[in-house]
């Protein structure tokens, strides 16, 4: 089998585990990421949920964010609910440093307290009808840009979307049977990086 793609998971801290499980059962070949260094020979990677202001101060040791910002902006990558909110053009709720490399707005945990964690079945533009989207302290995304593609909402708002190749979502879909946002994912970095 070939060792194509190679994706990484961003595994300072978070939901990481599931997320490698799931690219697995797709075929990819997946490393855990906890240094600068391991960023090097991917193909594409996976920055998870958990606690953004977690993983900026994780990221702040070592170099690690300078590089890290710029993967994101060279090779495909995958936010997850924090890890969407570390891509984020803009931050609020309150604002917070980010790559800015996808022009959305994001509110944190916009959803309030008695609605931290909640299963929603919503529309998505996905082939292959409406999606489960488990939402746990989740973001919202307030703004998008005009050439942001819109792949999902959860009342109006985005919940899941692409520019180019890059993916992210403000749910956790590594926590669904439904596969379809990693096999999306990973047929963009086969786009991006044929395997030979
Ligand atoms: N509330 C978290 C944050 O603001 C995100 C939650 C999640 O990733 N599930 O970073």
């Amino acid at each position: 089998m070939s060792k194509c793609p190679q994706i990484g998971v961003l595994a300072l801290q978070g939901a990481y585990d599931i997320h490698a499980e799931r690219l697995n059962e797709l075929g990819a070949i997946t490393r855990f990421i906890r240094t600068p260094d391991q960023l090097e020979f991917l193909d594409g990677l996976v920055i998870p949920g958990g606690e953004s202001t977690t993983f900026l101060k994780h990221l702040e040791r070592a170099g690690f964010y300078d590089v890290l910002n710029d993967f994101v902006h060279t090779k495909p990558t995958f936010g997850t609910c924090a890890g969407t909110i570390l891509l984020a053009k803009d931050v609020t709720n309150p604002t917070q440093r980010s790559f800015a490399v996808l022009d959305i707005e994001v509110e944190r945990n916009a959803y309030g307290r008695q609605n931290d964690s909640t299963i929603l079945t919503e529309e998505t533009s996905l082939p292959g009808g409406p999606m489960e989207m488990v939402f746990i302290r989740a973001p919202r995304i307030t703004r998008v840009a005009d050439d942001i593609e819109v792949l999902a909402t959860r009342d109006g708002n985005a919940t899941l979307v692409r520019k180019g190749k890059l993916l992210a979502a403000t749910f956790h879909p590594e926590l669904s049977d439904d596969v379809r946002v990693h096999q999306l994912f990973l047929d963009m970095v086969r786009e991006h990086t044929p395997c030979d």
